[in-house]
C-alpha cells in the first residue's frame, strides 16, 4: 500500500521497524534512517529477510532530509528521533511532499518546555500542500487521546473529568535508568506539575500532588500529577472537560536519584566548559546511563496505562476506565526491547497504517483525537496492545 521511512533507531525506532515489517501488506517498502547508520543496520539484520533498507541522516539538517526523501520517495515519515527534530522533519516533508507522523511534540534544545504551538503553526502549510501531519501518536500522547475520543464517541454524551494514569510496575534491575531517551525523560519529569481545572491551568511544584492509585493486576502504586502534552489538545478538543490531569507512577529510588541528579547539576541543559570543551551536563549524563533500548533483557513486570473518565450518559453520571497492560518480557520476546518502547512504537505504526489505509487522512496538522478512533482501537487489539473496559467502577479520583 505504501512506502514508509522511519527516522530514529533507538528503542522506539526498533519497535516501529519490527511492527511495520510484520505488516507487509500495508508497508510495502521500509527505510530506516538515523544519525548512526550502524544502529539501523543492526535492527534491519535482527528483523532479517532483506525487508528494511537503511540510511544515514542528520535530522537537524533540512537539506539532508529532503535529499533522503527525494531518493526514497516515502508516502509517510514516522519520526521517532527526538522532539528537537520535529520541525526540521516537518519542513522537509513540506518541501518534498511527504506526510508526517511523530510521537512527541517539539521542544527547543535550550529550553525544557514543550507545547503544541510550534507544530500547530504548520496547519495552513500542510493544508495547502495537501499533506497530513499526525502529531503525538505513541501511547501517551497517542493512545491516551484515542481512548478519550472513543469514550466520547461511544460511551458519553459529555465527558467532564479525565485522568490519564500511567504506571510502570516493571523492574529493569538497574539502580537508575530511564525508559525512554534519558535527556527527554528527565526534562519532562523534573518540570513543574500542571493540570486543567474549570477553564484554567493550575501549576504546582514538581511532584507536589500524589496519591496511591490501584492498577489492574498490579495493585497500589504512588502516582504523581505531572504535566503531559496531550492535555493541551484534549482540553481544546473536549471543551466540556471540567478537569484534566495526568498521573505517572515513580518509585522512591527513582525520585531520590532524580533529586540527586538535579542537586548536583547533572540535569542542567545549558552548556558548561569542561577542560576547554563545551558540554551539556544532561547530554553527558545520557552517555553514562543505561541505554533505554537495551533494558529489555532482564526487565520483568508490566506497564498499565489508561484513561479514567467521568461524565454524563443519558442524563446519568457514569464512569469509564479503559486501559492496556503490557508485559516487558513479552515485548522483549517479540522485538528485543522493553515495554515502554513497545507501547510507543506499536501505536506509531498503527497511525501510519491508518494513514495508508485512508482511514486517517486529513490535510493539515492533526492530533490523534481529530480522527475516527474505531479503526485504530481495532488495530490495537490485533497488534499487541489489547485494551480492557470497566464501566461504572470506582475511579479513585
Ligand atoms: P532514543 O534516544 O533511544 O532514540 C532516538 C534515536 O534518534 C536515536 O537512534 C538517535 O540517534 C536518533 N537521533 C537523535 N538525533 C538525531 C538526529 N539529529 N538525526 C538523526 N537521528 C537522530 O529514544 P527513544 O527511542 O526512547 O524515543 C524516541 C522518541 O519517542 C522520543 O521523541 C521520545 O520522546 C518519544 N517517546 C514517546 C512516547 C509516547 O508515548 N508518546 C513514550 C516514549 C518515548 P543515535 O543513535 O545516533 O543517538
Amino acid at each position: 500500500m505504501g512506502r514508509v521511512l522511519i527516522i530514529g533507531a533507538g528503542g522506539v525506532g526498533t519497535v516501529v521497524a519490527h511492527k511495520v515489517a510484520q505488516n507487509a501488506d500495508i508497508f510495502t517498502d521500509i527505510i530506516l534512517a538515523s544519525r548512526t547508520k550502524s544502529k539501523c543496520d543492526a535492527i534491519a539484520k535482527a528483523i532479517g529477510g532483506n525487508r528494511i533498507k537503511t540510511a544515514q541522516v542528520d535530522a537537524d539538517n533540512v537539506d539532508e532530509l529532503v535529499a533522503l526523501f527525494n531518493k526514497f520517495k516515502p508516502k509517510i515519515v514516522i519520526n521517532v528521533a527526538l522532539p528537537y527534530q520535529d520541525l526540521t522533519i516537518m519542513d522537509a516533508c513540506l518541501i518534498a511532499g511527504v506526510n508526517y507522523l511523530d510521537t512527541a511534540n517539539y521542544e527547543p534544545k535550550d529550553e525544557a518546555h514543550f507545547e503544541y504551538s510550534w507544530q500547530w503553526a504548520y496547519q495552513e502549510k500542510f493544508k495547502k500542500a495537501g499533506l497530513t501531519a499526525i502529531l503525538g501518536c505513541g501511547f501517551d500522547p497517542g493512545v491516551s487521546g484515542v481512548y478519550t475520543a472513543y469514550a466520547a464517541k461511544h460511551h458519553f454524551d459529555e465527558i467532564q473529568y479525565l485522568d490519564i494514569v500511567d504506571c510502570n510496575a516493571g523492574d529493569h534491575h538497574k539502580a537508575f535508568a530511564t525508559n525512554f531517551n534519558p535527556e527527554i525523560n528527565i526534562r519532562e519529569v523534573t518540570q513543574k506539575g500542571k493540570y486543567y481545572e474549570n477553564g484554567e491551568w493550575v501549576v504546582t511544584e514538581p511532584h507536589q500532588i500524589h496519591k496511591p492509585l490501584n492498577y489492574p493486576h498490579i495493585g497500589p502504586k504512588e502516582s504523581y500529577v505531572i504535566y503531559h502534552e496531550e492535555l493541551e489538545s484534549l482540553v481544546k478538543n473536549y471543551p466540556t472537560l471540567k478537569r484534566a490531569r495526568f498521573w505517572m507512577t515513580f518509585g522512591q529510588e527513582y525520585l531520590t536519584h532524580l533529586r540527586v541528579i538535579q542537586n548536583i547539576g547533572m540535569a542542567r541543559i545549558d552548556e558548561i566548559d569542561y577542560n576547554g570543551q563545551k558540554i551539556v551536563p544532561i547530554q553527558f549524563l545520557k552517555a553514562v546511563l543505561p541505554n533505554p533500548g537495551d533494558l529489555g533483557e532482564n526487565y520483568t513486570g508490566e506497564t498499565s496505562i489508561g484513561c479514567r473518565i467521568r461524565g454524563i450518559k443519558d442524563g446519568k453520571e457514569r464512569t469509564y476506565y479503559v486501559y492496556n497492560n503490557c508485559s516487558h518480557e513479552a515485548a522483549y520476546k517479540e522485538t528485543g526491547t522493553q515495554g515502554v518502547s513497545y507501547t510507543t512504537g506499536v501505536p506509531a505504526m498503527i497511525g501510519a497504517m491508518m494513514f495508508l489505509k485512508d482511514e486517517w487522512k486529513r490535510p493539515g496538522v492533526n492530533n490523534v483525537e481529530d480522527f475516527n478512533p474505531d479503526p485504530f482501537m481495532e488495530q490495537l487489539n490485533k497488534q499487541g496492545l489489547p485494551w480492557v473496559e470497566v464501566f461504572d467502577g470506582d475511579l479513585e479520583l
